[in-house]
């Protein structure tokens, strides 16, 4: 097969049948991600223990790149720590901006890393990203809302 009908597939498989397409029973962090460029809207849900994302979920609506993109990014950081998972959402961003090219360097993005075609159009980075860039400003933004806790 290939690599461009791979990645149309999986794409595809992604919006017929998302993994974490669902609202999650008392998230311990919330965050609406927009991208008005093309009217993706989500929201991302993230169960937070000691510092470890064991569960995670959105909603929402968009184009089928960034719903894909968002449900991979669930199966990708679901068990890793935040810090961890922050990371690695730097390195799809880096593939994205073309800036981490080694095939090696980017194995760990797994899934998501068929997504770095989209790299080459600029009209759906927006797309591809909004998962990602929400997760990064969610965990940013998330230990301090576990403190008050
Ligand atoms: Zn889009």
């Amino acid at each position: 097969m290939e690599l461009k009908d791979l990645y149309r597939e999986i794409v595809n498989d992604h919006n017929i049948n998302p993994v974490h397409k669902y609202e999650l029973k008392d998230p311990d962090l919330v965050l609406r991600g927009v991208n008005p460029a093309c009217g993706d809207d989500i929201t991302l849900m993230l169960k937070v223990r000691d510092g470890i994302i064991t569960d995670g979920s959105y909603t929402g609506c968009g184009c089928a790149i960034s719903q894909a993109s968002v449900d991979m990014m669930l199966d990708n950081v679901i068990g890793l720590d935040s810090n961890t998972a922050v990371k690695r959402a730097d390195k799809f961003m880096g593939m994205i901006d073309q800036k981490i090219t080694d095939e090696k360097d980017l194995e760990e993005l797994d899934e998501a890393m068929y997504l770095r075609d989209v790299s080459h159009m600029p009209a759906r980075v927006k797309c591809a990203v909004l998962g990602w860039r929400t997760l990064r400003e969610i965990l940013n933004g998330g230990p301090k809302e576990l403190k008050d806790k």
